[in-house]
């Protein structure tokens, strides 16, 4: 089933005719208490209910908060989230946090996240530092390596994936629904954000994938933190995009190729058109490579 959450449609209709891009969320039921929300400009939601416990996955950012809320309270018949996990620190995931730990919710990330949240470091790929957010945003429930969920009322698993997107990213794993929330360790049909600044690398992000393709199956649905509700065969692509796009990168590094000679040589030419996207240009995704590869952002 998939539907539109119409309240807050109607709400942004009030607004302006101009905030139709902050409309609404798609909101769409898995099943099995497992429920999906979606609006395509910050990462994606999931809901998970289990008797008393409303487990909200990521909290995404201002100005969406209101309309999440509502949808979430659509989706739990009122019920307020009692635990919030975060996937990993980047705003777009948990700028949510102080909203949804106001109506009452607990907050569990990995333990580097805390950190990060609380020093954030500059980003060489937007320049942007972001402010440190303080206690109010911050878990107080902190993983290390994973963590049954079974204390929350659910059979499931929280699984670190170290120097992957971060260095704090968890995936949540659902075997009795065969659901996985992905965080963005997957960034479907879209090329990755790979945050080398965070403790991200391209090897560690591939080799995340590896891990997870190879304890999953053909029936197992991923929420993507980014891109549409997807199968183990997104994961596939984006790995084996990831291992060609750095070999054909490291080649001509090997040849002697500054950043500069290798963006005008485009080796990515042909993943363009399946790949690119706003955020993460084809440039960008170069850029990651190279980098990764010598340490050098020119
Ligand atoms: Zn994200
Ligand atoms: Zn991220």
């Amino acid at each position: 089933m998939l539907r539109i959450f119409t309240t807050a449609i109607t709400t942004s209709l009030v607004l302006a005719a101009g905030a139709f891009a902050q409309a609404g969320f798609e909101v769409t039921d898995l099943g099995d208490d497992v429920t999906m929300l979606a609006n395509a400009r910050a990462g994606n939601v999931a809901v998970i209910q289990a008797g008393e416990n409303i487990i909200l996955i990521d909290t995404q950012m201002p100005p969406f908060l209101d309309d999440l809320e509502a949808a979430v309270m659509e989706v739990t018949g009122g019920e307020a989230p009692t635990l919030v996990i975060n996937t990993h620190f980047h705003g777009d995931h948990v700028l949510g946090n102080a909203h949804f730990r106001a109506l009452g919710a607990g907050i569990l990330a990995h333990r580097n996240v805390a950190e990060r949240l609380a020093n954030p470091v500059q980003s060489q790929l937007t320049g942007n530092t972001p402010e440190p957010l303080d206690e109010a945003f911050l878990p107080d429930i902190l993983v290390g390596e994973a963590m049954m969920l079974s204390r929350f009322g659910v059979t499931g698993e929280v699984l670190h994936f170290a120097n992957a997107h971060t260095d704090g990213d968890i995936i949540v794993a659902l075997p009795g629904q065969k659901i996985i929330h992905m965080g963005d360790l997957l960034f479907s049909g879209l090329f990755p954000f790979i945050d080398l600044d965070a403790g991200g690398t391209v090897e560690g992000y591939i080799a995340a994938l590896d891990e997870i393709i190879a304890f999953t199956d053909d029936e197992t649905r991923f929420i993507a933190g980014h891109g549409p509700l997807s199968t183990r065969d997104d994961l596939i692509a984006s790995r084996d995009m990831l291992i060609e796009g750095r070999a054909r990168v490291a080649a001509l590094v090997e040849d002697g190729h500054d950043l500069a000679a290798i963006q005008e040589q485009n080796p990515l030419s042909d993943f363009h058109d399946d790949w690119n996207w706003g955020f993460i240009t084809t440039e960008r995704m170069i850029w990651t490579f190279y980098r990764d590869i010598t340490g050098l952002t020119q």
